[in-house]
């Protein structure tokens, strides 16, 4: 039912638009390992097309009308890109949403330590991760470090073709004969996680001499020390770029696609808007999801509702009930990633219900776990506007569920929305290998979600 092969519908200019549509997005993975570095891109992106900070037009005093194009930054970790519709905010506005956190491994806030000639940072893991995976791979290192004095030093080691990189290591095969009969969850233990960051002992040093080399050239480099580190974000994330996949060149294989693969053409699909929309068009990149949304920076968080509500303001002028019907009237697409058909693991999807790589963006009434537990679960009546929006738009698109049964499951920001009584769906694009250090995706899913998407904004009532 309703699957097709979506590479199957494109002609010549097609496949010239998909192919320019993944060079974008290309860009947008180099560019945003971190959900800080993903806000930061997204501001020159949406500065580019004509988007005005929104705390700029409150602190002058400005109002805002029809078509005008406005972005907020929410502790430097979310962001919401606005475009002005004709209607008035209470009639509902048009939302594509998803997150741009990914899993990956911190740095604890006493990190740094030495044994035996080597100079390691001690880690906890970031989201749900097979550890064993995430060893004897090139990793760099991104975030902050915000000094007592203010100052924050930014930092991104691992990326440049002539940067170091960093790696964990794992036991040799030859002495692993215990090991190897673990269950995968013990084979590397979350406290074993243990960045390797030098092996140069510092000269005419007593103790700890190569931990004191790290330190100097942290001193050197990026003036911190050691006491820094209790005030630093950093993300230990896979070194390298993001790299066409297959002899086709059909597939991309990348770091985050989970869920920047439905952020990058949800925040596209504001940025290449023309013209005055009917409604109010939103699209909010949020944080923490892959940790349950948590935080000031979550989506469970009021920082979307605080920013919609100073919007109103700045459109119509302070109206509390007004913001409240503006939330609830509100159309939204949740897009998070869903799990694509693996036919190595055939066993764990239901066919039938499974997302299938190339076959378009996914809509998922439900997600959850356990009899749908933590779920959304889309009205029915809303699922029918959608279809009835991407038909119309000859959009490529499937259903699907979370694998079988009881097998697993997993929750997305979908029901924090709908929380307003907005009317919200899961959507996303299918990947292969999700929460791998390397996911991936096919390049007709993104370029029929971003289909979706511009189709979403323009039909949804
Ligand atoms: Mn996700
Ligand atoms: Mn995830």
């Amino acid at each position: 039912m309703y699957k097709k092969n979506a590479w199957e519908g494109y002609n010549k200019t097609a496949l010239k638009q998909v192919e320019a549509l993944s060079k974008r997005y290309v860009s947008f993975l180099n560019n945003g390992k971190t959900e800080r570095e993903c806000v930061a891109e997204a501001v020159k992106l949406a500065e580019a097309a004509g988007f005005r900070d929104l705390d700029e037009v409150i602190a002058k005093g400005e109002k805002l009308k029809a078509g005008d194009r406005v972005y907020r930054v929410w502790m430097k970790k979310d962001i919401m890109l606005f475009i002005i519709g004709k209607e008035p905010m209470s009639k509902g506005m048009n939302i594509l949403g998803a997150h741009i956190d990914s899993p990956r491994i911190d740095v604890k806030q006493n990190p740094l330590y030495e044994d035996e000639g080597l100079a390691y940072l001690d880690t906890h893991y970031y989201g749900g991760i097979k550890k064993y995976q995430w060893v004897t791979q090139p990793l760099s290192l991104h975030g902050v470090i915000c000094k007592k004095d203010g100052t924050v030093v930014t930092v991104a080691i691992g990326e440049k073709d002539d940067d170091p990189v960093f790696c964990i290591s794992d036991l040799l095969i030859h002495l692993s004969a215990d090991l190897m009969s673990k269950p995968a969850k013990d084979v590397i233990e979350g406290d074993a996680l243990n960045l390797i960051v030098g092996g140069m002992p510092l000269k005419d040093t007593e103790s700890n001499a190569v931990k004191a080399n790290v330190l100097k050239i942290l001193a050197d480099t990026y003036g911190v020390e050691e006491e820094d580190f209790i005030s630093a974000e950093l993300e230990i994330v896979p070194a390298g770029k993001a790299r066409d996949l297959g002899f086709d060149r059909s597939m991309i294989l990348g770091y985050g696609h989970d869920d920047r693969v439905c952020a990058f053409p949800s925040m596209a699909a504001l940025l290449d808007w023309k013209g005055v929309p009917e409604a109010t068009l939103c699209a909010v990149l949020t944080d923490k999801e892959e940790i349950g949304s948590v935080g000031a920076t979550g989506m469970a968080a009021t920082y979307f509702e605080n920013t919609v509500a100073e919007l109103y303001n700045v459109v119509h002028g302070y109206d509390a009930l007004g913001v409240m019907r503006t939330l609830q009237n509100s159309r939204m697409l949740s897009s998070d990633v869903s799990a694509g058909y693996d036919p190595n693991f055939a066993g764990v999807f239901e066919k039938k219900n499974a997302a299938i790589l190339g076959q378009g963006i996914c809509f998922n009434k439900f997600t959850g776990s356990r009899g749908k537990s933590g779920s959304n679960d889309a009205n029915a009546e809303y699922m029918a506007q959608v279809r009835s929006i991407m038909d119309d738009a000859s959009v490529a698109w499937q259903t699907a569920e979370l694998g079988k049964v009881d097998v697993g499951g997993g929750g997305t920001i979908a029901y924090i929305c709908a929380k307003y009584g907005m009317s919200v769906i899961d959507s996303g694009i299918a990947v292969l290998s999700m929460h791998a250090p390397y996911e991936i995706i096919s390049k007709a899913d993104l370029y029929e979600g971003y289909k979706c998407y511009v189709a979403f904004l323009k039909g949804a009532k």
